[in-house]
């Protein structure tokens, strides 16, 4: 039986309203609601609830290492063996974290003494170790919080400082106390809480923040009231006020992955001569300054004690992962890696005055060069891109000029590079030299999505045909997205197209059918002229509508197949079909 006081879902409310309005006012007025159709979008359709998950079901717990992996290759140059060490160990880390939350409640805690598979990252600085955090992190979809040990050693709070980290991941969680407690978090220059080895007598204060970290690694119970922190307080007794009961808000640490990097500078000596005591022949090496990171992949936990560690802190973090220091071709590799963030967030900095950069491959090879001179990794680019960049960031958005090339001449001599592109903007060099670099840079882009085409994993009814490589390399240029990112908006505008299909031409009691070229046309309106999507399907309703209704009284006619050139010309295509009709 119908139950009365129950209101219509949106899908009735919308026929409803659109069978009053044109009873009312005929075909004068057209009723399509974007919202209605993002509603649509959103909800399970299995039971009609909204499909709100909760966050922890947005987690890719299921994630397999190979598949991290080649995520992260995607981003990441070298380190090969760090990206494997640490993508499957995260991997196993979360895949294990969900096995325990599907066994039975007695079961489901983890057993007494069983070890977290935290991580110790050895590198030196910009050689990616924060980046591969926060990659993962993101593939993941957990929250993730990043400190600096040094920061605990200075202050004389050291256990509230290592409990703030977790309350600050619980922020970062937007407050979901379960997703929080499969978070991450990362703390860098651990190897300056190593108490120094140089030092007479104990070193209180570092070893007291090894101390302090060992419990929140294992697994504790931190309270997200602050005793310190007013607010809290305030909220505990707003809580209190409304409920009656003083409850204990606390987050369980079990689950969360604790990583702890360090550049560990004086490291290579002492396993040197470990190797060396043990008759591991490199006497000729000993005495050579210790700057050969191959020794690096040689650690033993007794190196770190050596170093200066708490064995017990040691203990906790079973993984270890070596980064090696970048060369200068491997800082060239990274510029031009279209993934990276370093050049593409530079052609965003001067996009936001309309202004379009392309860089030369030369020009590239010598700002890896000038990096390389900083030993500073990768950041080095950052700050020699900068250098080279900011006087034509000073003085171009003041001008007519909107598109620019950098070549070696821009990197080798910035001012004066800047002062013949003012002095003639409109040279037929740099013309041509801006239109080489726009093709090749396109002709890259088509290789790349070639060549990750398994990664995309696009829809299996919509092969990835060239309109779409097309589609896809428009977008990563146009929208600064990487791979990943532009595939899976692509596909979410493949999606809406299907929604449009099914749905809104159902409410006339209609099936309207793309073919796929027609899929593609409307999905191009999307991305290369800028268009919201539902601005497009708005658009392309309004010119069908009528006709296809028309047809279909006149006919009986109800499902039609809308083709690429009746997207391109709907007044034909409706013709046509009002003329077999007739014909009928
Ligand atoms: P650190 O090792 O000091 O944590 P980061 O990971 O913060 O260094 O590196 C700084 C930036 O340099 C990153 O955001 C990234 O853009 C770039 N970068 C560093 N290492 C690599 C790498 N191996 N491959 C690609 N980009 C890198």
């Amino acid at each position: 039986m119908k139950d009365d006081t129950k209101l219509p879902g949106p899908k009735d409310l919308q026929k409803e309203l659109a069978d009053y309005l044109s009873r009312k006012y005929g075909e004068r007025v057209k009723v399509i609601s974007p919202v209605i159709m993002r509603t649509e979008l959103n909800k399970d359709e299995s039971d009609g609830r909204e499909a709100k998950p909760s966050s922890l079901n947005q987690v890719n717990f299921r994630l397999k290492p190979e598949e991290l992996k080649e995520f992260l290759d995607q981003y990441i140059i070298k380190q090969d063996e760090a990206k494997t060490i640490v993508a499957t160990k995260v991997c196993t880390h979360f895949n294990r974290a969900e096995f325990d939350r599907r066994l039975p409640q007695e079961d489901g805690g983890r057993s007494v003494g069983q070890v977290k598979n935290n991580i110790l990252m050895i590198g030196p600085t910009g050689v990616g170790k924060t980046y591969l955090i926060k990659l993962i992190a993101k593939k993941l979809g957990v929250p993730m919080v990043k400190a600096d040990a040094t920061k605990f050693s200075e202050t004389g709070y050291v256990g509230s400082d290592v409990e703030d980290l977790v309350r600050d991941l619980y922020h970062e969680a937007g407050e979901n106390k379960e997703l929080a407690e499969h978070g991450i978090i990362y703390i860098d220059e651990i190897d300056k809480i190593a108490s120094s080895r140089n030092l007479i007598g104990p070193d209180v204060s570092r070893t007291g923040v090894q101390r302090a970290l060992l419990k929140p690694m294992e697994e504790t119970e931190v309270d997200l009231k602050v005793s310190h922190d007013p607010i809290s307080q305030l909220q505990a007794m707003e809580r209190y006020r409304r409920t009656g009961k003083r409850e204990k808000r606390t987050i369980n640490t079990k689950n969360i992955l604790f990583i702890v990097s360090g550049a560990f500078p004086e490291l290579i000596p002492i396993v040197k001569k470990r190797l060396q005591a043990h008759g591991v022949g490199f006497t000729a090496e000993i005495s050579t300054p210790g700057k050969d990171t191959r020794f690096l992949h040689q650690i033993r936990s007794e190196d770190f004690i050596e170093y200066g560690f708490e064995s017990e802190f040691i203990g906790r973090l079973p993984v270890l992962a070596v980064l090696d220091p970048l060369a200068e071709e491997d800082l060239h590799q990274i510029l031009k890696n279209p993934n990276s963030p370093i050049i593409t967030s530079k052609k965003k900095d001067f996009r936001s005055y309309g202004i379009d950069l392309l860089f030369d491959d030369k020009a590239l090879a010598r700002l890896a060069r000038l990096a390389a001179a900083e030993k500073t990794g990768a950041r080095g680019l950052v700050s020699v891109i900068e250098r080279v960049l900011l006087p034509f960031e000073s003085r171009l958005p003041s001008t007519e000029i909107h598109r620019f090339s950098i070549s070696l001449n821009t990197v080798e001599d910035p001012e004066a590079d800047l002062k013949a592109l003012l002095k003639d903007p409109d040279a037929p060099e740099r013309q041509s030299h801006y239109d080489r670099l726009s093709a090749e840079e396109r002709q890259e882009l088509l290789a790349l999505i070639q060549e990750h085409e398994e990664l995309l994993e696009f829809c299996p009814s919509l092969p990835l045909s060239t309109t779409r490589v097309n589609l896809l390399a428009a977008f990563i240029s146009q929208e600064f997205m990487d791979l990943t990112e532009a595939a899976a908006r692509l596909k979410e505008i493949y999606n809406q197209v299907e929604v449009c299909e099914t749905k809104i031409f159902k409410q006339l009691g209609l099936t309207v059918e793309f073919t796929e070229g027609a899929a593609d046309e409307l999905v191009r309106r999307v991305v290369t002229e800028g268009q919201e999507p539902e601005q497009v399907y708005r658009l392309f309703y309004q010119d069908f509508r009528a006709g296809l209704r028309q047809v279909s009284e006149k006919t009986g006619r109800r499902v039609f197949t809308i083709t690429r050139e009746a997207v391109l010309n709907p007044e034909e295509f409706l013709n046509d079909l009002a003329f077999e009709g007739f014909d009928d």
